[in-house]
């Protein structure tokens, strides 16, 4: 089959073999008809409507050691800073005050949060009215069933590569088996489920990026985010390049809207640190979620994950009507809604 009816067939049956899939994440010279038809598809089963998901990085202690991230534990320049629920709570009703219907709860994988303060921290921000999601990396059954209790609603949680040997290698003391078995547990929990990859470290190959987007439709998740890799100095693979690293990322986000047509996909932050229209390219090629970080600027500041990432400045709502024009200048709309998956067809049934 050429590129073009690989394409077609991805856009109607939302089915492709490893091997296609392969290559349609070689391909060049049609990559813009991938994009387009990422689109189109995006248009049917979640419309024009943008959700927004209000980004709170509460702390940046980590325990873990990713060679990747700048939170890693052994990176001694990293500034290490942890919220109070004072001002978790607070930054959660200024983003309720100005029209988020969704927080995200995100930190490193930090023991100085015990389950039971997170428990009541969660409580708290469900009474505010808001859906709630986190991304707090690997715990146990018993811990995702408490936050679930108390009112969470998704987990974010990427596998970051379905190559297990590379995913152990960069991501050493760690587990893919642990981390697959998170990402069931949390189904089985009730939990809207994301996941996501990594796209361009060291040693991925287009093979199991493939596997990488198989992987996402066993399961099956409800939102997925594609970050290309960004290489932070403080880091053992600070001297990479992130060449290349856009343009394979907004691919594997074009197929996985072609594959999982209803899902929520983020055009994600990183996307933006590479390309300075890097977000609103995503949003035309399959994306349909924002995540702004609502967080104090000192803090977003010290959350330092990797170079070039982009700070909303101090004044969320400003940030805020600034995204709005953002998108209705490629006309689309913020939709001030939770935005859980299925929500617009659902929305929209018999229309
Ligand atoms: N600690 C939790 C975890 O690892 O799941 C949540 C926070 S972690 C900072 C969120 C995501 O940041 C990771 O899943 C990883 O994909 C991404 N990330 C870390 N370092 C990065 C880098 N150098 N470039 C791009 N994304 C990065
Ligand atoms: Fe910690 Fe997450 Fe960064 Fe890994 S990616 S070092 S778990 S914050």
């Amino acid at each position: 089959m050429n590129v073009l009816d690989l394409i077609q067939k991805a856009q109607q049956t939302h089915q492709l073999e490893r091997a296609e899939i392969v290559c349609l994440l070689k391909e060049e010279e049609n990559a813009a008809f991938l994009f387009k038809a990422a689109d189109a598809v995006r248009q049917k089963y979640v419309g024009d409507e943008v959700y927004l998901r209000g980004l709170i990085e509460f702390s940046s202690y980590c325990k873990n050691n990713c060679c990747y991230c700048g939170l890693r534990r052994d990176n001694q320049q990293a500034a290490r800073y942890r919220l109070s629920k004072q001002e978790i709570l607070d930054i959660a009703r200024q983003a309720a005050d100005i029209g988020y219907k969704t927080v995200v709860l995100q930190s490193g994988e930090d023991d100085g949060f015990p389950p039971q303060r997170l428990a009541h921290i969660i409580q708290a921000i469900k009474k505010m009215g808001l859906a709630l999601t986190l991304s707090i990396g690997e715990k146990t059954r018993e811990e995702y069933a408490l936050f679930r209790q108390f009112g969470a609603d998704r987990y974010l949680l990427r596998i970051e590569t379905t190559d297990k040997a590379l995913y152990e290698k960069w991501d050493p003391g760690m587990s893919w088996d642990n981390r697959a078995r998170c990402l069931r547990d949390l189904k089985e929990l009730g939990y809207e489920v994301g996941s996501g990859s990594l796209v361009g470290l060291p040693g991925q190959t287009l093979e199991s990026l493939a596997e990488d987007l198989l992987f996402f439709k066993s399961i099956p998740v409800d939102m997925a985010g594609i970050g290309p890799f960004i290489p932070h100095p403080q880091t053992p693979l600070g001297a990479e390049t992130s060449a290349g690293h856009f343009t394979l990322a907004l691919k594997m986000m074009a197929l996985m809207r072609l594959l999982l047509p209803d899902i929520n996909i983020p055009a994600t932050t990183a996307m933006e640190s590479l390309h300075p229209q890097g977000r609103l390219l995503a949003l035309q090629s399959g994306a349909n979620v924002l995540m702004p970080n609502v967080t104090d600027m000192a803090s977003q500041e010290r959350y330092n994950l990797y170079p070039g990432k982009v700070h909303t400045g101090s004044d969320a709502s400003l940030y805020l009507n600034h995204l709005i024009e953002k998108l209705n200048g490629i006309g689309r709309r913020v939709h001030f809604s939770p935005g859980f998956h299925g929500e617009y067809l659902r929305r929209n049934a018999g229309k």
